[in-house]
């Protein structure tokens, strides 16, 4: 995926909508929405009538910002849900949620999904599934149910410095189970959409992909 190396506040300032980018600085006053709630650029604050189109569009492009996710990535992920039982966009939800570095940040191991990408990505997270521990690297990785996370042993005291740095305290989904001493959490069900508190339409999602 090729990264987005801008500032992220610009993200939710084009979507309108705090994607909570950046950890405990989003529930701050310093929070970008909050001082300048309008798009970013020249003609920010010019009035656009959105269209039928641009409706869609943003929506998908809000969740792909939401969980960082590349275009192809994302495009993949519908292709996906759309061949599943039940309601395409919920599958969708229901993918993205069970994303390794979504369900870090859910079980209140990271403050960001880029935070949670990146414990991910350097190695600091176990995997326990049919009694196999194994580290896994990968933040794409999607956990299923009876699945066991933990933070690595030699980088507890890291995570657990930088969950108090972030300073809030989370709610953790009922699909899953976290024990915030011993860095451990563990998925108990298939994320239900009403779990997901997500700021996404799915809908105009799956509209966007089926025109
Ligand atoms: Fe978005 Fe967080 Fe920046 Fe606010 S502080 S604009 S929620 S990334």
């Amino acid at each position: 995926m090729a990264r987005y190396t801008a500032p992220v506040c610009r993200l939710c300032r084009a979507e309108g909508i705090k994607l909570f980018l950046k950890g405990e600085r989003c529930n701050t006053p310093k929070c970008a929405i909050s001082r300048r709630n309008y798009r970013p650029g020249q003609h920010g604050q010019a009035r656009i009538k959105p269209t039928e189109y641009s409706l869609r569009l943003r929506e998908k492009q809000k969740a792909r910002r939401f969980y960082g996710i590349g275009e192809k990535q994302f495009a993949n992920y519908y292709q996906f849900a759309s061949r599943k039982t039940g309601v395409t966009g919920e599958a969708l939800l229901r993918l993205l949620e069970r994303r390794l570095d979504n369900v870090v940040v859910r079980l209140g191991f990271a403050g960001s999904r880029a935070q949670g990408r990146q414990l991910v990505s350097h190695g600091h997270i176990l995997i326990e599934r049919n009694g196999v521990k194994r580290r896994v690297d990968i933040p794409s990785f999607l956990v299923r149910v009876g699945d066991v996370i933990a933070v690595f042993e030699s980088s507890r005291d890291m995570v657990k410095q930088l969950i108090a740095a972030g300073g809030t305290a989370v709610r953790i989904p009922n699909w899953l189970m976290s024990d915030p001493e011993a860095l451990t959490g563990k998925v108990l069900a298939e994320p239900a959409r009403e779990e997901i508190d997500s700021p996404i339409k799915e809908q105009l999602i799956v509209e966007y992909y089926s025109r």
